[in-house]
């Protein structure tokens, strides 16, 4: 689509005047010309592995940069539906300059991921939010670390580790990753070299499907250097967090323990014995369905909405919506809520009875 000059300064000027968004007409010029989006443009894209693709993103003006271990919410428009899901970079802590790398596990049935390993290509410009997460180093950077991650948790963890490479940190690091076979380690030449170039860098790689030893023991912890003044970080599929969690209750271990999962552990389920009825509408799409008990972000989509989501787990807070009447349950905790007039997540709260929403 072409727009002529005159055209676009007029359209720039009657949005400036009207609750238009400004974006809405630059993108029309350039997707990277953005007023206030924060956007990204794919720079680079590989395929270290057969099931993952490494994404170079250079990011707008907007960009504020990155701690070590955070996530950013990235969307794209496939079949003109805009989808997010978060992903975590990989590459070191980045101040408002720099590129971000983000590498993408596909699942069989992941609908992004798999979009994305199959149709990413440099030029296309996807959004971005800004990086959030608590799942950081701290400050006061500890006597030793423990990194655990498993399949693509690696990457939160690997942000953490070139950060520490590159600050020089000289105290001991131990870093565990299992994937299924050595081919799926997406890091594996970079994570040899660091290995061999730092001396205080301990790699412990474990494959689950090749001969070896497996899925997380206990032992897979044993001998490492500081680990009574160490800090945990552990990222990765919900088997392999909770076996190191127990491990962690179990021992009566004194480490710090951080951990970040990607999925929720258990699948939301309905639970059997809540009475399920009531008409959940949603306001501003004029629309409704009778509620079936899922969550409300389940049966938006099943009745044909699309509302901004995230996570899907109820750490991002992009599908939050205002409730206007009725009562909802968290399926995380149980927990009801009947206030009106009241922002919820759409994507862990599911109705009990009627319940009108805007969205
Ligand atoms: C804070 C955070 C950081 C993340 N960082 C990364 C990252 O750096 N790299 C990366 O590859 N992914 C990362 N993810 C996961 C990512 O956001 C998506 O969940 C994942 O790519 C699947 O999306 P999808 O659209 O392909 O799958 P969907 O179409 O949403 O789901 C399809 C099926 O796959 C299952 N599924 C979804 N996600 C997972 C998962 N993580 N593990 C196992 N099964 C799953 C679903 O239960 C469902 O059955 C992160 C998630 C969070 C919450």
């Amino acid at each position: 689509m072409s727009i002529r000059f005159p055209e676009l300064v007029g359209s720039i000027v009657e949005a400036a005047l009207s609750p238009h968004p400004v974006d809405r007409y630059l993108e029309l010029v350039d997707p990277m010309l953005t007023w206030r989006d924060l956007r990204a443009k794919v720079v680079a894209v590989e395929h270290p592995t057969p099931r993952t693709v490494r994404l170079g993103l250079r990011p707008t003006r907007q960009w504020q940069g990155h701690e070590a271990g955070q996530y950013v919410q990235l969307s794209v428009v496939i079949d003109g539906v805009r989808h997010m899901r978060c992903f975590s970079p990989a590459n070191a802590a980045t101040d408002a300059e720099g590129d971000l790398e983000l590498t993408i596990t596909a699942h069989d049935d992941g609908f992004v991921s798999t979009y994305l390993r199959d149709h990413a290509r440099v030029g296309m410009v996807v959004g971005l939010q800004q990086a959030q997460g608590e799942f950081v180093l701290p400050s006061q950077r500890p006597a030793a670390m423990v990194f655990v991650s498993g399949g693509s948790g690696i990457t939160p963890v690997l942000s953490m580790l070139r950060t520490l490479v590159a600050e020089r940190y000289a105290q001991p690091i131990t870093f565990l990753h299992y994937a299924r076979t050595s081919e799926d380690v997406a890091y594996r030449a970079e994570l040899a070299a660091l290995a061999a170039a730092h001396p205080n860098i301990d790699l412990r790689l474990h494959h689950t499907r090749d001969a070896g030893d497996g899925h997380f023991t206990g032992a897979h912890l044993d001998d490492i250097a500081g680990f009574d003044d160490a800090q945990m970080f552990v990222c990765g599929p919900p088997a392999l967090m909770n076996a190191v969690e127990e491990h962690y209750d179990t021992t009566g271990m004194t480490q710090q323990f951080h951990k970040e999962a990607f999925t929720l552990a258990a699948p939301i389920v309905v639970d059997p014995d809540a009475p399920v009825d009531g008409e959940l509408s949603f306001l501003r799409s004029a629309r409704s369905t009778t509620n079936d008990g899922r969550t409300i972000l389940d049966q938006a989509e099943s009745a044909g909405l699309s509302p901004e989501s995230g996570c899907r787990m109820g750490i991002c807070f992009s599908c939050t919506a205002i409730k206007r009447s009725g009562c909802t349950r968290n399926v995380l905790t149980g927990e009801t809520d009947t206030e009106a007039d009241t922002q919820i997540q759409l994507c862990i709260n599911a109705p009990v009875g009627d319940v009108e929403i805007e969205v």
